[in-house]
């Protein structure tokens, strides 16, 4: 028999209608003789919605209830669809998952998967039953209700496919698939066909929403392929995993941008050994999350050093900074909340000069200012002025030749589930 794991995001289920839909879906396939396990989010905005009715009680919700409260989200749904397909006569069974044995952390709020016992789901596999699990949720050693982080419904589902032996995981969304650049900003953006891992693993952290990070990362630990479509229409949407021989590889094969970061630079520190380390370290002791570093060049003595954080981690990351300032009698620091960060990603620079010459060239001819860069092997990111972030992403698109011939009218927004939907 094969094994099918279909994630199905908010707004594929958004009402009970939709949620009709997917049950349809899942009988379909069921019915050409596959097991069939459905993994699901929470209905559209409902775990925001659980979020702003925590905000509206306290400001630092204890973690570990924020998760109590996020988690039934996710067990609305499930219970929905089960019945669902009772209704159209199939047989189906909903599984929070505490009860499909994924076990994590403690990192309450987003917490990583240690174990998958997926007995139980095998067993009502082999029940005949359609297996419908909650997304985004598990459970501590000890009991403890969890969550994965925002987005965790798709490490959910690949970890369900994992611990089942499923091939591929398909993950349903609005949206058709990963894109050269995000459609709203690039009408003729190209959606991409197959993809390698390390490749998505580099549009995820640079701001595409298609799919969660740590979902991809999953997916490639465990040699899961994932296939990203549209719950809509049955087209075949983008297929990530591992690059072999038959896999064209493109130079670049996407432009993705990223407007949640903000950049602090600390002016006038001492340079001597071990004050990055000071910097870096208060930062990290204050859980706020670094992502790009820039030290200059030392001028009598003392160098500047900016970095970037996400704008979730400002408050710790401000905290932390002054602290440090002190302690290193460092004369100021500043901060800049209107940053933009626009990246390049190919496997095909590797072994391609001229890449960053090009991108420079690029951005430059669009008027565009450079801020800060930063490379992987397969990776250019440079930080630029929000204001600038869409024209540089229209103009990183076109000079690396991925413009599709036709614009495409309807160009849907890439990848993601509604609010968060972004693009690869
Ligand atoms: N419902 C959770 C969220 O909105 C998890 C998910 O949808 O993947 O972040
Ligand atoms: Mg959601």
């Amino acid at each position: 028999m094969s094994l099918v794991v279909m994630k199905f995001g908010g707004t594929s289920v958004v009402n009970t209608e939709r949620i009709m839909r997917v049950a349809q879906r899942l009988i379909a396939l069921k019915e050409v003789g596959s097991g069939v396990v459905a993994v699901v989010s929470a209905m559209g905005d409902v775990t925001d919605e659980l979020v702003a009715m925590a905000e509206e009680i306290s400001p630092y919700p204890p973690e570990r209830e924020m998760d109590m409260l996020l988690a039934t989200g996710e067990q609305v749904t499930i219970a929905l669809l089960a019945m669902a397909i009772h209704s159209l006569g199939h047989q189906a069974i909903s599984f929070t998952g505490p009860q499909v044995g994924i076990v994590t952390d403690s990192g309450h709020t987003k917490a990583k998967i240690r174990e998958v016992r997926a007995e139980r789901v095998r067993a009502a596999l082999d029940q005949g039953l359609i297996v419908i699990v909650a997304g985004f949720q598990g459970v501590t050693e000890d009991g403890h209700i969890t969550t994965l982080g925002r987005g965790g419904s798709d490490t959910t589902a690949i970890a369900v496919a994992a611990g089942i032996g499923a091939e591929v995981c398909e993950i349903y969304s609005d949206v058709d698939g990963v894109y050269t650049a995000d459609p709203r900003i690039v009408p003729s953006a190209r959606r991409i066909d197959v993809v390698s891992y390390e490749e998505m693993l580099e549009m995820a952290a640079t701001g595409a929403r298609v799919l969660q990070l740590r979902a991809v990362e999953f997916a490639r630990n465990h040699g899961v392929a994932i296939h990203c479509r549209s719950s809509f229409e049955d087209t075949p949407g983008t297929i990530v995993k591992e690059a072999d021989e038959s896999m064209e590889q493109a130079i670049i094969s996407g432009v993705t941008h990223d407007i949640s970061e903000a950049k602090i630079t600390i002016r006038d520190v001492p340079d001597r050994p071990g004050v990055a380390a000071s910097v870096f370290g208060t930062l990290a002791d204050a859980n706020a999350n670094v992502d790009m570093i820039i030290q200059n060049v030392s001028e009598s003595g003392t160098t500047d050093i900016s970095f970037t954080v996400p704008k979730e981690d400002l408050a710790r990351a401000k905290k932390a900074t002054e602290k440090v300032v002190l302690e290193l009698g460092a004369r100021r620091w500043s901060l800049d909340e209107s940053v933009a960060k626009v990246s390049l990603i190919g496997a095909g620079m590797k072994t391609h000069p001229g890449v960053a010459a090009q991108m420079f060239r690029a951005l430059a001819d669009a008027g565009v200012n450079l801020d800060m860069i930063a490379t992987s092997s397969i990776r250019i990111s440079c930080v630029i002025s929000a204001a600038e972030v869409e024209r540089a992403v229209r103009a990183l698109h076109s000079s690396f030749g991925l413009d599709s011939e036709e614009i495409s009218a309807e160009a849907s927004p890439a990848c993601g589930e509604g609010a968060d939907g972004g693009v690869g």
